[in-house]
């Protein structure tokens, strides 16, 4: 398929971003979890990629998206549609509709349940479902950080605030950990500082800078800051293996750092992987990390994507992946509009207030049938009422008691991440 030229270096970092996305997802979904937690040498990365070389969709097929793609487009379309602001419920009901169309995505079980929570209610609070996960702690895993990326490009030219805004929105629908949220957070103003060409030594310093900022949220704070002390003594040492100390599973805090990580320190040369471009030797070293390889891969493919621009990506991948023209028919649409909000003078809320209509629910007790018997003469009328009456105080069962697991140290190895996590 031919593709019209870019007109200007918005448009360019504009596919690149949302190509970036796709390719890393769909490079790095063949070696998720393929070596187990393990990271991988790069001689097995230049190894898989040479096979793209040679490639012929014809005899080959091609490498499919998964969730992370599947739900970023549908954020995207979204904000086409809405074209203003964000709207919680249009785009949780895009998420349950994807997922019912094209279930075998990779999806994770606990994101399901939310979906079919969701679809059942027909998305009436979106983000009820979410906050009910996980004994109403809600989900940190890193499946809102991994869509977030058409946010930043809406944002384009708007401020920190109301984009930092738009991400929490998008992020609770799915994950209402603080955790989750913050990754999303994170993940948004990186790809949004890539767009706007903002140099590694500035970059790390605004991250840091808003990490500090988290002041109401010491969990977040702490747990995020010591992944980026360990990030920036890697930077100035050329240490790439970081697989264990960022980390590489589906928890936000155990990859959003990595892709961040193999964003910047991909900006200088890697001796093992002189061949590649920029754009691609991101992507290997992201891929490297092992674990979740399809997310890091697809976080990191946003920001270099948006970075160095469509330019960047080696034609020979847009054959080999699914999704990438419909990934430049999106960025193309949102550079347009981002242009046509800018021009004009309309000022609304980034993000849709959300009324939940309460409605009538009529109460059908269990009626004690021995209730119903005509009264004997020594039971008061008041203690029938009382006991028809729904309970309105929860069982001891349904109390839950606050999980304990990241009040403490907030390090890295403090964090059980058995729960907690939707993908
Ligand atoms: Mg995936």
């Amino acid at each position: 398929m031919d593709m019209d030229k870019c007109e200007d270096e918005l448009q360019e970092r504009f596919r690149g971003c949302m190509l970036g996305a796709v390719l890393g997802d769909c490079l790095g979904g063949p070696l998720e979890f393929k070596n187990g937690n393990n990271s991988f040498p790069f001689s097995r990365l230049k190894r898989e990629f040479r096979l793209y070389d040679a490639w012929e969709p014809e005899r080959d097929g091609v490498l499919e998206f998964t969730d992370d793609t599947a739900m970023a487009r549908q954020l995207a379309y979204s904000l086409l549609e809405t074209r203003t602001h964000l709207d919680p419920r249009n785009l949780a009901r895009r998420f349950v509709d994807e997922y019912h169309r094209e279930q075998g995505r990779g999806y994770g079980e606990a994101v399901t349940e939310v979906f079919e929570k969701l679809h059942k209610s027909d998305c009436r609070d979106p983000y009820g479902p979410a906050k009910e996960q996980f004994k109403t702690e809600g989900s940190f895993g890193n499946g809102a950080a991994m869509r977030v990326h058409p946010v930043a490009m809406f944002c384009h030219g708007r401020s920190r605030t109301e984009l930092l805004e738009m991400a929490d929105a998008s992020a609770r629908i799915t994950h209402s950990h603080q955790l989750g949220v913050r990754g999303a957070q994170l993940q948004a103003y990186a790809v949004s500082m890539a767009l706007d060409g903002v140099d590694s030594k500035a970059f790390l310093a605004n991250m840091l800078e808003l990490v500090e900022s988290f002041s109401e949220d010491p969990k977040s704070k702490h747990t995020y800051r010591y992944k980026f002390e360990i990030m920036r003594k890697a930077l100035a040492t050329k240490n790439d293996d970081l697989a264990i100390a960022l980390g590489n599973g589906v928890a936000a805090l155990h990859s959003v750092p990595s892709a961040i990580f193999s964003f910047l320190r991909a900006q200088s040369p890697i001796e093992q992987l002189r061949d590649s471009s920029r754009f691609v030797r991101t992507v290997q070293l992201a891929i490297s990390f092992g674990g979740d390889t399809d997310t890091i891969g697809s976080m990191a493919g946003a920001m270099a994507g948006a970075y160095y621009g469509e330019v960047d990506v080696p034609e020979n991948f847009l054959d080999v992946c699914e999704g990438v023209y419909d990934a430049i028919k999106q960025a193309d649409g949102l550079v347009k509009l981002v242009r046509e909000n800018l021009d004009s003078d309309v000022s609304e809320p980034i993000v849709k207030r959300i009324k939940i209509e309460v409605q009538e629910i009529e109460v059908k007790p269990d009626i004690n049938p021995e209730l119903l018997k005509p009264e004997p003469e020594d039971i008061k009328p008041d203690v029938i009422k009382s006991e028809l009456k729904p309970s309105a105080s929860k069982s001891k069962e349904d109390v839950v008691e606050p999980d304990s697991a990241l009040d403490n140290d907030t390090t890295d190895s403090a964090i059980d991440i058995k729960h907690n996590i939707v993908k």
